[in-house]
């Protein structure tokens, strides 16, 4: 099961694979055009030029795949790169292969060290977001999710602002609704259910918005294309619950912690109303490319006195502090790339 809700969390490994001295080599080695970026695929850490699939794939024809978005943060400072909550994205992975029927020969603690290794490999010394992606490989037509082949590739590139985090964006209701669960359910990050998201982000940025948020077919506030919501209603938090369609986002669960235990604020989790958008506070959507982005007004309504809110300008800077592992007492959420002794860390189950 996946393991949300909880920041305490204990060591996980401690070793790695890589000698320390070549771990050494390689963080003090600025990355450079003469040292292209590597994937993982087919078991294997090939240059990312080389990991190619065939037009064939079937996952390529009927989205039969389910996909991770890790960030790795760069410290400047300590000129170290942290990855961020990386067993959390793994056991989420796996759990969602189960409902794709995909069989991955590894572990959460084996997909931890292979990422560390496959990021350190690559010598980025900058902030990256790590892609991984579980999909039915076989050269096969025919819609089914029985009877495949089946792999994981990760791919790491450079990634910088998602959304406009600075200033604050302006969103619109969606006129695309969230799925329901037993259309494809959107809390298994498949990538063909991406098709109703990328509806709704279109269509927003075509419509001069940043965002678009996605309502439930029963007309509930559901999330955004890339990110949960959040509210500010009465100086209380309110985030649609579970049951409205939402990915259950890991930034969700990391912000709903945060608040309680640093700022002394729970967070309700139920049905939010259309109207409730526009009458709130405060909103901010929250996401591992989003990190914590402000909302100051939503379908040309200002959201407060239409500037970033106090507590959500407080719940982002303190997500920057932990996700960066400029925050000490949450270090235990990042995983260091650069050193011979990484560490994953694993959430308890609730
Ligand atoms: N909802 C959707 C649809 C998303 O794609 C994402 C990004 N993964 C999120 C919410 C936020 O999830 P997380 O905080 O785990 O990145």
């Amino acid at each position: 099961m996946l393991a949300l809700n909880s920041l305490e969390f204990k060591e996980h490994y401690t070793d790695l694979s890589l000698p320390p001295r070549l771990v050494i080599l390689i963080a003090s080695t600025k990355r450079s055009v003469a040292m292209p970026p590597y994937a993982f695929f087919k078991s294997k850490l090939i240059p990312l030029s080389e990991a190619k699939v065939g037009i064939m794939t079937h996952a390529l024809h009927y989205g039969t795949a389910c996909f991770e978005g890790i960030r790795g943060n760069w410290n400047k400072n300590e000129k170290q790169l942290y990855i961020f909550r990386c067993p959390e994205h793994y056991e989420r992975l796996l759990n969602n292969c189960k409902l794709l029927k995909i069989n991955i020969p590894y572990s959460v603690d084996k997909l931890c060290r292979l990422t560390v290794e496959l990021v350190r490999k690559s010598g980025f010394k900058e902030d990256v977001y790590i892609r991984p992606l579980a999909y039915k490989s076989s050269e096969a037509f025919g819609v089914r999710l029985h009877g495949l082949e089946d792999d994981i590739c990760i791919i790491v590139t450079t990634f910088g602002a998602y959304l406009d985090d600075k200033n604050g964006i302006k969103c619109c209701v969606s006129s695309w609704i969230r799925p329901d669960d037993n259309m494809i359910p959107p809390r298994g990050k498949i990538t063909g259910i991406y098709v109703n998201n990328a509806f709704a982000k279109t269509e927003a940025i075509e419509n001069g918005f940043q965002e678009g948020i996605m309502l439930t077919s029963d007309g509930y506030v559901s999330e955004g294309s890339g990110e949960n919501i959040f509210l500010v209603m009465n100086s209380k938090l309110v985030t649609p619950a579970t049951y409205d369609r939402i990915l259950i986002g890991i930034t969700r669960d990391t912000v709903i912690q945060l608040a309680r235990n640093e700022l002394g604020l729970e967070t309700e989790e139920r049905h939010i109303d259309r109207s409730e958008l526009y009458l709130a506070e405060e909103c901010f959507l929250t996401g591992t490319a989003a990190h914590v982005t402000p909302v100051v007004e939503i379908d040309h309504r200002k959201i407060g006195d239409g500037k970033i809110g106090k507590i959500t300008k407080q719940l982002q800077k303190l997500y920057l502090d932990v996700e960066f592992g400029r925050n000490k007492k949450y270090l235990k959420l990042c995983t260091p790339v650069y050193t011979s002794r990484a560490r994953a860390t694993k959430a308890k189950p609730r």
